[in-house]
C-alpha cells in the first residue's frame, strides 16, 4: 500500500466497526484531513457528544445542552456498500472512460456514481 489516506468520502454510508457507537450505521457528514495521512469524520447521528453552550444574546444563542455529532478516527469505520449492503473494504477500477471508481471489495459493484 503506498498511500494511505481514507478512500471514504463525504456521503458515504458507513457502519461504525468499534467503541460505544458500534454497530450504529449513518451517512458521513464531513470528513477533516488528518496529519498522518489518515482523516477523521463527523458520522450523522454517531458518536453523539453534549455540549454545554453559554448564552450569548449578541449572536441569538440560546444557552443550554446543545448534542452534536463528534468526529471518528478512520479506523472506527468501514464503508457500507451501496450495492450489497455489506460492509467492506475499498477497491478501485478504471472504468472504460479512463474514470478511476471506488468499488466493493465483495461484490466489486462501483461505489461511486
Ligand atoms: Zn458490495
Amino acid at each position: 500500500m503506498s498511500r494511505l489516506s481514507t478512500p471514504l468520502r463525504k456521503n458515504d454510508n458507513v457502519l461504525i466497526i468499534t467503541g460505544k457507537d458500534r454497530g450504529k450505521r449513518g451517512r458521513i457528514l464531513k470528513v477533516i484531513a488528518g496529519k498522518s495521512g489518515k482523516s477523521r469524520f463527523i458520522v450523522e447521528g454517531v458518536n453523539m457528544i453534549k455540549r454545554h453552550t453559554k448564552p450569548n444574546p449578541g449572536k441569538n444563542v440560546k444557552g443550554g445542552i446543545v448534542e452534536r455529532e463528534a468526529s471518528l478516527h478512520a479506523s472506527n469505520v468501514q464503508l457500507v456498500c451501496p450495492e450489497c449492503g455489506a460492509q467492506t473494504r475499498i477497491g478501485h477500477k478504471i472504468l472504460g472512460d479512463g474514470r478511476k471508481v471506488r468499488i466493493c471489495r465483495k461484490c466489486e459493484g462501483v461505489v461511486d456514481k
